[in-house]
C-alpha cells in the first residue's frame, strides 16, 4: 500500500493593519484552507494576526514554528511597505533561518492609487531573497499563485518509502 504523506505547513501573515491580510486569507481560504493542494500534497495552516500586530511583544510566539511567512503591504501606502520591511528584518534576525518568505504587494487592483512601484518592491525583494508578487484579495489576482509558489518551495516530506 502506498502511503501518501502530507506536508502541513504553518504559514503566518504579517503586515500593517489594513494591508489586506485577513482578506488574502479568506480569498485563498476556499482553495487552500479546506483542502490540500493535491498535486503537492501540502496543507497550509494560515495564521492571521487579527490585529495583534499592535502588541509587538507577542510576535515571536506568533511566528514560532512557521515554515512560511507572507509579509503583506498595500501598494497604495508607502508606510505599509516600511512596516513590511521591518517585519522582514525581524524575521531575518529572529525567525527560522529556513523560513520561506514572500512579499505580497496587495490591493494591486487599485492601480490608480498606487504609491509603491513594482520595480522598487521587486528590487527590495531580490536584495532580501524574498519571493515577490503583487496580489489583489479583491479580484483574487495572483493569490493562488502566491500560495502555490510557496508550497513548491517547501521542503518535500521525506518518505521512507520514497523512490
Ligand atoms: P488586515 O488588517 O491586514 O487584515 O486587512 P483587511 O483584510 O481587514 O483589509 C483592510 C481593508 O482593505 C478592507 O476594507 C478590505 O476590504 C480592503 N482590502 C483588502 N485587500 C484588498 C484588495 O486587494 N483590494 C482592495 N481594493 N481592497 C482590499
Amino acid at each position: 500500500m502506498e502511503v501518501q504523506q502530507q506536508t502541513v505547513a504553518k504559514l503566518v501573515l504579517l503586515g500593517e493593519m489594513g494591508s489586506g491580510k485577513s482578506s488574502l486569507a479568506s480569498t485563498v481560504g476556499a482553495a487552500f484552507l479546506t483542502k490540500t493542494i493535491p498535486e503537492l500534497n501540502v496543507k497550509f495552516e494560515i495564521w492571521d494576526t487579527a490585529g495583534q500586530e499592535r502588541y509587538h511583544s507577542l510576535a515571536p510566539m506568533y511566528y514560532r514554528g512557521a515554515m512560511a511567512a507572507v509579509i503583506v503591504y498595500d501598494i497604495t501606502s508607502t508606510e505599509s511597505l516600511t512596516r513590511a520591511k521591518s517585519w522582514v528584518k525581524e524575521l531575518q534576525r529572529q525567525g527560522n533561518p529556513n523560513l520561506i518568505m514572500a512579499l505580497a504587494g496587495n490591493k494591486a487592483d487599485l492601480e490608480e492609487q498606487r504609491a509603491v512601484s513594482s520595480e522598487e518592491a521587486a528590487a527590495y525583494a531580490a536584495e532580501n531573497n524574498l519571493f515577490f508578487l503583487e496580489t489583489s484579495a479583491k479580484t483574487a489576482a495572483n493569490v493562488s499563485e502566491l500560495f502555490m509558489d510557496i508550497a513548491r518551495k517547501l521542503p518535500r516530506v521525506q518518505s521512507s518509502a520514497a523512490g
